[in-house]
């Protein structure tokens, strides 16, 4: 990795973080599809794999559809596809000469996840980074999304090739970064949020998932995994927390029906209200 005057690297410099640097006339953003139009790009990304990425995604996704927004999901976790699962969604995707048509949900939150380009939904992705990353370039590039006020972006796992690659191409306006309260004793949302800092991306909020359980019977809440540390990690970097989330087995249950739409809990509502209140509608 080779450092420049304007202390940016090869590896991590974007036009729009770096302006000025030698690398500034080269962005490596990609063009939206032209047929689409989209105020707010909003990635939400954990520092690995199966802390509720997805369930957080489609959670805000709800949400923001339910206060009329017109939303849409692009699933760039593409070796762990659970998005349209979660909506009930097993149809394929069509294409026209305008590009890619992304699925509907029951209230029309726009869908586009590899999953439904695949012929059998159980195949195993065994692609190498580079197509994993021009795959998601191409949900960017050729997926006709219309006019939307907010496209969520499931992003990759981890701080690796592929979800660095994503935050290049792709010009995402904030992130939410999810964790589980084991991650933090392992830095691994340090590692989340010093990757979007090196971008240059604003980071929304933590939401952090499987917070606790509640007793089914007092109502008491357990901390399943210890004490959460995330407090003192949003005071350290200065960075709020948005929501917290129990393990919920009626959520569960939804997902496994494909109905998650039909969620009545409110633990992401206030993280909702802040979208909408920093972004709204407008750009
Ligand atoms: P990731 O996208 O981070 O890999 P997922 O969102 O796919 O993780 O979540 C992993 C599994 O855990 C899924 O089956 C999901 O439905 C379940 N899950 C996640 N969060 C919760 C929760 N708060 N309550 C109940 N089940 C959950």
């Amino acid at each position: 990795m080779s450092e420049n005057t304007k202390g940016c690297s090869d590896s991590t410099c974007t036009k729009e973080s770096c302006e000025g640097c030698e690398h500034s006339n080269e962005s490596m953003m990609e063009q939206l599809n032209q047929y689409s139009s989209i105020k707010n790009v909003i990635g939400v990304v954990s520092g690995k794999g199966g802390v509720g990425k997805s369930f957080v995604t489609a959670m805000l996704a709800v949400l923001l559809n339910r206060k009329g927004y017109r939303v849409g999901i692009l699933d760039a976790d593409i070796t762990g596809p659970s998005i349209p699962r979660m909506f009930g969604i097993n149809r394929k995707a069509s294409a026209n000469e305008m590009g890619i048509i992304p699925e509907l949900t029951v209230n029309n939150i726009k869908i586009m996840s590899v999953n439904l380009l695949l012929d059998k939904e159980d195949s195993p992705v065994v692609w190498r980074g580079p197509i994993l990353a021009g795959t998601v370039k191409q949900f960017w590039t050729e997926v006709v999304w219309e006019e939307l006020d907010y496209l969520l972006i499931d992003m990759p796992p981890g701080t690796g090739d592929v979800p660095l690659t994503v935050f290049q191409s792709i010009p995402l306006d904030g992130i939410v970064i999810v964790s589980s309260p084991q991650d933090l004793v392992s830095l691994i949302v340090k590692k989340a949020y010093n990757m979007a800092k090196l971008m240059n991306i604003p980071i929304l909020g933590y939401v952090e998932n499987m917070s606790y359980v509640k007793c089914p019977d007092c109502g008491k809440e357990i901390p399943l995994f210890g004490k959460s540390g995330l407090d003192e990690i949003a005071k350290e970097t200065g960075v709020d927390v948005l929501g917290r989330i129990p393990i919920d087995p009626a959520l569960a249950s939804l997902v496994d029906q494909g109905e998650f739409e039909r969620f009545s809990c409110d633990y992401l509502k206030d993280a909702a209200d802040r979208i909408e209140k920093m972004y709204g509608s407008a750009k």
